[in-house]
């Protein structure tokens, strides 16, 4: 992989401030989804590694957490600005190892940055509170402090960003925390540590260690050191982990799988419904947790709207993120191929109808066709299950009533969407989707200001905006006699 600046492109884990390899010396490969390239290796590390990192992690706490905010500020602003200033080299290793297109690369990038340099600014307003006491001689106050040692499990989808809105707010309050990238996209996080080494983050305050995700995993959620884990990822993984953190009764924040509906109402602006469900569905190519996942159309408009998205997904471009004008990259792997097929084979054997792609693309490889379908019934598996790839299923209703029974007729509870005029009706149907996310008369609203997270299955915890830092600090409660 060419880089400008090569060192940012690290095939060793990152622990306590050294570059390491596994004790076994054993290695996992890392493919591009684009070529089927093999990129590199990283350390397949176990539970001893990630040990290390941990006890590492807790002898750089007092240290830390005993800087100023201001101080902490110091340095996670630094790392904001290095990832900007390596934007170009670190957007180029993602696309090559999750696949997405390079202008998606970059905006993650951005996207990543703006956590550190928000919670930069955020950490420094972490304020208790003055309670007027319950008898004369009392004086009650209340004050946050960090948790202590954290960690976090993150997916492939976004390999920085999912990395930085939880190391971020940990570190602004004053915690440490050992990472486990995904295995499928861990050069990101492994190029993020290069450069928090760079912006002067002490040695054993932030950690990444690559391996096996049951053996890291077991570490980091039943060693009693950790006493926070954050993760991004399945809902079954986290049901799992949260288990396994329920031993030490350990604090979790849990960003979990969605199954995001998507209405269109028939006062709605079309044509901007269209470019809302086009973001929304395809971008890294159907494979985000808040990707629309069913697009619930109502009757009078049915027809119109399909036939635009038709015509708005011809101009989607397949092919290597690296290539210019590409729009829409490869599956991240033959699992998610498969999964999407099967999710249309049982639409169509229950009575849909496929009008856009349907099958795997030209290119071959992981390529999948952009593919809508038409005339779903309500029972099939799509209505369910969370794609996590380029289809649109369209289902049609008559009333506001069904269509928000049928939205929240799931264990999800992440992301919804709804595109609506009528302002009573905004209202309305705001208050009663059950999601912890509305986005309307928008298909794309994830950014650092504002609460990321979901309700039922989908999870527990906020990231990003003001409430994300509250995740990583304890209230602690003083009562004072004079
Ligand atoms: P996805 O479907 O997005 O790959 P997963 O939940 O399988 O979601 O993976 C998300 C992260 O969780 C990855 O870093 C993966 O390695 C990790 N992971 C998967 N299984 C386990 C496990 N049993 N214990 C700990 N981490 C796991």
């Amino acid at each position: 992989m060419q880089l400008q600046d090569q060192s940012l492109f690290r095939q060793q884990a990152y622990i306590d401030g050294a570059w390491l390899d596994a004790d076994s010396g054993q290695t996992i490969s890392v493919n591009n989804p684009a070529t089927g390239e093999t990129l590199g290796t990283v350390p397949k590390m176990g539970g001893a590694e990630t040990r290390r990192a941990i006890e590492a992690a807790e002898r750089a706490l007092p240290a830390w957490r005993a800087l100023t905010a201001k101080e902490r500020s110091a340095r996670l602003r630094k790392w904001f600005e290095l990832m900007l200033e390596n934007q170009e080299d670190l957007a180029r290793l993602m696309t090559c190892e999750q696949g997405k297109p390079l202008a998606e690369s970059r905006g993650e990038i951005a996207y990543a940055a703006s956590f550190l340099e928000w919670f930069a600014e955020e950490g420094k307003r972490i304020y208790g509170d003055t309670i007027p006491g319950h008898m004369a001689d009392k004086r009650l106050i209340v004050i946050k402090q960090p948790i202590g040692v954290t960690a976090a499990i993150t997916p492939w989808n976004f390999p920085a960003a999912m990395i930085t809105r939880k190391a971020g707010p940990a570190l602004a309050a004053g915690c440490t925390m050992v990472v486990k990238p995904a295995s499928q996209t861990p050069y990101s996080a492994l190029a993020l540590a290069e450069l928090a080494e760079r912006a002067g983050i002490p040695a054993g305050v932030f950690s990444v260690v690559t391996g096996s995700a049951a053996a890291v995993g077991g570490e980091l959620t039943g060693n009693p050191i950790v006493r926070k884990l954050s993760f991004t990822g399945s809902t079954d993984v986290g049901r799992q982990l949260m288990a396994e953190c329920a031993k030490d009764i350990k604090k979790v924040s849990l960003e979990l799988g969605g199954n995001a509906p998507f209405i269109v109402f028939d006062d709605a602006d079309l044509d901007a419904a269209v470019e809302g469900a086009l973001i929304s569905k395809y971008r890294n190519n159907g494979q985000t947790c808040v990707c629309a996942n069913r697009l619930y159309v109502q009757d009078a408009v049915y027809e119109a709207f399909v036939e635009k998205l038709q015509a708005a997904i011809a101009r989607l471009k397949i092919g290597n993120g690296l290539d210019d004008g590409i729009t829409t990259g490869p599956l991240i792997d033959a699992k998610a191929v498969t999964k999407v097929q099967e999710h249309i084979a049982d639409a169509t054997a229950k009575g849909a109808k496929v009008v856009s792609g349907g099958k795997p693309h030209a290119l071959g490889g992981t390529f999948f066709e952009p593919t809508i379908l038409v005339d779903v019934p309500k029972n099939a598996l799509v209505a369910k299950d969370e794609t996590f790839g380029p289809l649109a299923p369209l289902f049609r209703f008559k009333d506001e009533a069904e269509v928000i029974q049928m939205a929240n007729d799931t264990e999800f509870g992440l992301a919804s969407y709804f595109y609506a005029k009528d302002l009573s009706r905004v209202f309305r149907v705001a208050e009663a989707l059950e999601y912890g996310m509305v986005g309307i008369n928008t298909g794309l609203m994830s950014n650092e200001v504002a609460p990321f997270g979901g309700v039922k299955a989908s999870g527990l915890g906020r990231e990003g905006s003001k409430y994300g830092i509250e995740d990583y600090v304890e209230i602690k409660y003083l009562c004072l006699s004079i």
